[in-house]
């Protein structure tokens, strides 16, 4: 396995992560995912501004610029020889001995390496199945922070009940999935929490709101209960994983019909057009 360190791609075995890590021992640093279809980073600049923007609330420098980092994405996966994966970055605060304040000494570091990953159309077509629980979450969860344990926990919840996802609420307001946004779907209008400190500005929520106004769609940025989650006609979550996934059951009860609704299967199909249309790939 190749590793890019911030612009030097290495062979796994010669990376060394030391053991004082800010990233390790505080989870002091940022990641992003980007999905690759056809060897090309899908809505690569809209990832590497949200980096840019995590990087700067958490005044941490990026030790790499975005140009030459953008050029060594590309050539990590040419170097691979990958056409469908994804690529994961994180950038941390760098090693100091063990102690809470920024570090005057430390050196960010930049680490990348391609992950094996396929757009899961199984779920696409069947939909997955989801419980809810409270987002227990700090208050910038628009951070794209290495802090994950409370998605973490969300999840594992979820899987141990046999569902994919776990949706979040604060009080009753339903705000993200543990790794996803959350749309629902009522009267043909689309409504999902908005973009502020409670979410993830999630890059494939932002798409699907656009593809939604270009098929006339109403797109509410407005919360919503848990209520409305179970009373809606559709449900479905949006992440660069996972891309449009309809969800058909919340808190084992089916979402209207229990099928994947019709809504949500148009933004699919806008959204499978758009990375042919960005990436050249070849239309299924
Ligand atoms: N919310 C959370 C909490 C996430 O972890 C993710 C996945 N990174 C998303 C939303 C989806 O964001 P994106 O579409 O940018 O992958």
């Amino acid at each position: 396995m190749l590793v890019l360190v911030n612009d030097q791609i290495k062979s796994r075995e010669d990376v060394r992560i030391d053991l004082e890590d800010r990233g390790y021992q505080f989870g002091d640093g940022i990641y992003e995912v980007i999905s690759v279809y056809n060897g090309q980073p899908f809505l690569m600049d809209q990832h590497m501004q949200r980096l840019e923007r995590s990087a700067r609330e958490l005044m941490l420098d990026l030790p790499v610029s975005i140009g030459r980092l953008k050029e060594k994405v590309q050539a990590l996966i040419e170097q691979e020889g990958r056409s469908t994966c994804s690529v994961y970055l994180q950038v941390t605060r760098g090693a100091a001995p063990r102690r809470h304040p920024f570090p005057t000494s430390a050196t960010p570091v930049l680490t990348g390496y391609i992950m094996d990953s396929n757009p899961p159309r199984d779920l696409h077509a069947e939909g997955i199945r989801a419980i809810t629980t409270d987002d227990i979450r700090w208050l910038r969860c628009d951070i794209k922070s290495l802090n994950l344990l409370g998605s973490v926990l969300a999840k594992q919840k979820a899987v141990e009940q046999g569902c994919q996802e776990a949706i979040l609420h604060r009080s009753d307001t339903v705000t993200e999935g543990s790794s996803t946004n959350v749309f629902i779907v009522k009267n043909g209008t689309l409504y999902t929490h908005p973009a502020n400190h409670l979410i993830l500005h999630g890059i494939t929520r932002h798409a699907a709101i656009q593809l939604a106004e270009k098929l006339n769609t109403n797109v509410k940025e407005t919360p919503f209960k848990r209520e409305d989650l179970y009373e809606a006609d559709e449900v479905f979550v949006t992440g660069t994983s996972i891309e449009i996934c309809p969800v058909t059951h919340v808190d084992n009860r089916a979402i209207g019909n229990g099928q994947p609704g019709d809504v949500t299967k148009q933004l699919q199909r806008a959204f499978y057009d758009l990375i042919v249309e960005e990436t050249a790939m070849k239309a299924e």
